[in-house]
């Protein structure tokens, strides 16, 4: 279905719990968050419902985060439901990796089609800093494991911070000659409560290209470093290659140069809300209602996608009043 932009919504992000296992300060406050009443969220048949109606809409992509999704001990049967409903083309998941050794394989065999992994430092200190949980090495060995599962594609995810890991953008980068996974450094987000973030911490998507630029220079003709790939239309990030390198490396600028012009998804909440568009307050319940209910609802939020969000600075903050934990990214 298109919306009033006439852009056609083929992709849905469901986030599945808003809890997690890590704590990442860009996400989520230190204490976690005030666990809502059971009865509040979303059950699995009404996620399942809403996979139904979306696909009749002709919403063929479906994400599967949170929280973190693989908290969901029932996650493997999640997606096996999933892949039975007809319309459903592509099952995709985004994860922090640190369950993956025990999930990929099963994940692949119920039919999960793709994974993105979320990882912002190489450093173990640092990794331990900015998720205040996380082990490097359980996050390293899941991103082994799901290579391992030949899924269509795996792709790390890097949230760029300035002052944390712009030193590391090389090392990241470098990733895309060593394996087959896609590289994205994901603009840093000011999101409701989502870190105490300064100016320098937001850093824009250019950053990625003068640094590896410097760190190529005289290995390459200059115009050969690093150049334009055409991207898949579903996908947000502008896509580059290193000479030499694998894979590509995505760089996503929801801050610096916002993409709503090509925003094929809407979103929806482990609590039954559907957002319309990640940095906007509007939110339409579906959480108790039938199909057909569910279906007249999903309308309404297609055609209440804004054209474009409020400019985001480290100033001004996303509009959502939700971290990003409650929304899924
Ligand atoms: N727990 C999973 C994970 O970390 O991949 C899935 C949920 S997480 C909310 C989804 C994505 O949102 C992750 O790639 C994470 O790095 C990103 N994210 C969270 N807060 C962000 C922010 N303030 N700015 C930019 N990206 C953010
Ligand atoms: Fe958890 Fe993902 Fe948020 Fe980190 S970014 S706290 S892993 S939901």
């Amino acid at each position: 279905m298109k919306d009033n932009f006439n852009r056609e919504i083929r992709y849905i992000r469901i986030s599945l719990t808003e809890l997690c296992n890590f704590r990442c300060r860009y996400c989520m406050p230190e204490e976690g968050i005030c666990k809502k009443r059971h009865e509040d969220m979303m059950t699995e048949e009404e996620m399942l419902s809403a996979v139904k109606v979306a696909t009749r809409l002709g919403i063929n992509k479906i994400r599967l985060t949170g929280g973190e999704p693989l908290v969901k001990k029932n996650i493997v049967d999640i997606v096996s439901k999933i892949r039975e409903i007809d319309g459903v083309d592509e099952i995709c998941l985004t994860t922090n990796g640190s369950y993956l050794s025990k999930y990929a394989k099963d994940l692949k065999v119920a039919g999960l089609d793709r994974i993105n992994i979320s990882l912002d430092t190489l450093d173990k200190d640092k990794f331990r800093y900015i998720t205040r949980i996380g082990n490097l090495d359980d996050t390293l060995e899941g991103i082994d494991a799901a290579l391992k599962e030949n899924f269509k594609k795996v792709k790390i995810n890097t949230v760029l911070i300035g002052g944390f890991n712009d030193d590391e953008i090389v090392d990241i980068a470098s990733l895309t000659f060593k394996q087959n996974t896609d590289v994205r450094f994901i603009e840093l987000m000011p999101m409701y409560d989502g870190g105490d973030f300064g100016k320098e911490a937001f850093v824009p998507y250019s950053k990625v290209i003068d640094k590896i630029k410097e760190a190529y220079k005289g290995k390459y003709d200059d115009d050969k470093i690093i150049e334009k790939v055409s991207g898949d239309n579903s996908s947000v990030a502008k896509l580059y290659k290193i000479s030499g390198a694998k894979a590509c490396i995505g760089l996503i600028s929801p801050v610096s140069n916002h993409f709503c012009a090509e925003c094929n998804r809407i979103r929806l909440t482990a609590d039954g809300k559907l957002k319309p568009c990640l940095h906007s307050s509007c939110e339409i319940s579906i959480k108790g209602l039938s199909e057909a209910e569910m279906i007249e609802k999903f309308r309404e939020a297609i055609l209440s996608k804004p054209e474009k969000h409020d400019v985001l600075s480290y100033k001004s903050r996303s509009k959502a009043r939700r971290n990003m934990n409650e929304i899924g990214g």
